[in-house]
């Protein structure tokens, strides 16, 4: 189906979106038996893998986490290279996903949303994409992701620049060359963390425009061999297990104590474990109360600004790099290797924007209060319309009119973090309340988990239609904000909070009851027959009307 332009296609479950949500939302109903499909905007699936293309791009959740869970075959035929596997490696394993479940045929790529209307009378949706296709469907499955929409920075004259400018989340095709060019790379979150090391050596120059220090620490890789791979395995039964129940959707052992446990020393030798860890380990296998008691999160702060001190040769540079805004763990930390030791690079500087920030982009590069710097390629890595970038600019038109966009003016409103009041038969799995402080994948696997149960559910007890009513979305709500204030990430200047695109408003777009609150909430629901009035039969009351 791929590219094809049958118009006016009618189907059971429509989704939206080939990114790793997306897929595995079209496996599931196709193998419930429903009819369904896929548009998706790229012109090949693999969502933000399929984006995200730039030098070194790679996760940081432990590769066989990351991945698919729902195949045994799939996860024992598939070894991956490495721990934390590269984009080129990702978008090859979903491609293989898609093919290896007989999808790509349902997958229509180049088909980019453009509305999403509700037709009350037909109970369905009508939805329309840029190049002027049309589909019905009975249910549609949003999977557009939290970090799909590039946000590029407000500075004045960006368009004028004449060499080449590009965003990580929209990275070119044909791979850039980076060999003797002078660079210049704006931001310094995991994206623009991971392409600095990676350049530094074939360029001409990098400069790093840093606005806000980040507590980046080593991502600690490694290959995975014949025998970690036949060891993963055999214990697949487990690690599912513990994937589909921890909080954060890893794998990583708890510290299993408390910072008060050890004594000054010892902590100093645990802290030197940590820094060892692997990726995100640095906050699961850490000190239980290392992200509630301020104290010993200074002390290890503290312990990681020794490290920048002791790998950046240049002392000014060093301390620069040190965050002095938030603790470790109050915005989501960047885990990288060779991070600090890019800096000692005779072509690398780090360009601090709080003491001389940017004043306009020209023709041929980049001008601050300190001066104008000349490039050939500018690198935004200034990060994405977090949660409800994508969802609101679909044109999406529920119940009664509501217009999605802005209903959420002031901030979104759903229930369970994948649909709403007033949205019939609308899911939206991986939007904003739907990740909690953890593995996105396996967070959003419990999503579309739910949703594809609930569909099969609801069509073997003859309902037709599922709404959330206003009170179970204002109970979901009154979760998210009550709990907001105590989660892990709670510096309100990050894009959780929306605080990066200008004009958005300041609310937490992330579940801050994690996986335990969706599904204690969703078991509620699921307690009652119609799911507490939220499932309906709009064909039955017109057999009775
Ligand atoms: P990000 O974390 O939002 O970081 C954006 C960076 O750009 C920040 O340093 C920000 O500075 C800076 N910035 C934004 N606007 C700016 C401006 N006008 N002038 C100067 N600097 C500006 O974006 P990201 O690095 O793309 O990461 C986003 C998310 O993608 C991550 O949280 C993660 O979930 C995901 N990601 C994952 C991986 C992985 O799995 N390995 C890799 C990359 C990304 P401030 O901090 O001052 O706002």
């Amino acid at each position: 189906m791929a590219n094809s332009t049958n118009s006016d296609v009618d189907v059971d479950v429509l989704v939206i979106g080939a990114g790793v949500v997306g897929i595995y939302a079209l496996y599931r109903a196709v193998n419930a038996g429903f009819s369904a499909m896929t548009l998706e905007a790229g012109d090949d699936v693999g969502g933000v893998w399929y984006w995200n293309r730039y030098p070194a791009a790679r996760f940081d959740s432990e590769s066989y986490t990351y991945g698919y869970l729902f195949s045994k075959e799939l996860f024992g035929e598939w070894q991956w290279e490495e721990e934390f596997a590269t984009q080129p490696e990702i978008e090859r394993y979903l491609n293989h996903v898609v093919d290896r479940f007989e999808l790509r045929d349902r997958i229509r790529t180049g088909q980019r949303v453009v509305s999403a209307n509700w037709d009350e009378d037909g109970n369905r949706w009508i939805v329309t994409t840029e190049k002027g296709e049309t589909v019905r469907s009975q249910w549609v499955i949003s999977a557009t992701g939290g970090l799909s929409v590039p946000h590029y920075p407000e500075i004045e004259g960006l368009e004028d620049f004449q060499g080449e400018g590009h965003h990580t989340g929209a990275w070119p095709h044909t791979p850039l060359d980076f060999a003797g060019k002078r660079v210049a790379i704006i931001g310094n979150g995991p994206s623009g963390g991971q392409i600095l090391p990676a350049i530094v050596d074939i360029v001409e120059s990098v400069d790093l425009y840093q606005r806000t220090p980040t507590w980046t620490t080593p991502l600690n890789n490694a290959p995975i061999s014949d025998e970690k791979h036949q060891q993963l395995n055999e214990n697949f039964d487990e690690i599912v297990r513990v994937l589909s129940t921890s909080p954060s959707g890893f794998l990583h052992t708890p510290a299993g104590k408390f910072s008060t446990d050890d004594t000054p020393e010892q902590r100093q030798e645990f802290y030197e474990q940590i820094w060892k860890s692997p990726g995100f380990a640095k906050l699961t296998s850490n000190y239980y109360d290392m992200t509630t008691n301020r104290e010993v999160n200074l002390e290890f702060c503290e312990f990681l600004a020794g490290k920048v001190r002791s790998i950046v040769t240049d002392p000014v540079t060093a301390e620069r790099l040190i965050p002095k805004d938030h603790l470790f763990g109050a915005k989501r930390p960047p885990f990288v290797a060779g991070y600090y030791e890019a800096f000692n690079r005779p072509q690398a500087s780090l360009i601090a924007l709080r003491e001389t920030p940017i004043v306009r982009i020209d023709t041929t590069g980049i001008e601050t209060t300190e001066g104008h710097r000349e490039y050939d390629i500018i690198v935004y890595a200034t990060g994405f319309d977090f949660g409800t970038g994508a969802l609101t600019r679909m044109g999406v038109v529920g119940r009664d009119g509501l217009d999605l966009s802005s209903d959420w003016e002031e901030g979104p409103s759903d229930f369970a973090g994948f649909a709403a009041h007033r949205l019939p038969n609308f899911f939206f799995p991986g939007g904003p309340h739907g990740a909690g402080g953890g593995n996105y994948p396996r967070y959003s696997q419990d999503q579309v988990d739910w949703i594809a149960d609930a569909l099969i559910y609801a069509r073997e007890n003859d309902f037709d239609r599922f709404e959330p009513t206003a009170e179970q979305e204002e109970a979901w709500m009154t979760m998210v904000e009550t709990l907001a204030p105590l989660s892990i990430f709670s510096a309100n200047h990050s894009h959780y909070y929306g605080a990066n695109v200008a004009g958005k408003p300041r609310k937490f777009l992330l579940n801050p009851g994690g996986r335990g609150k969706l599904h204690e909430m969703l078991g509620e629901l699921t307690a009652e027959h119609d799911f507490g009035g939220a499932l309906s039969s709009v064909h039955e009351e017109v057999a009775v009307a």
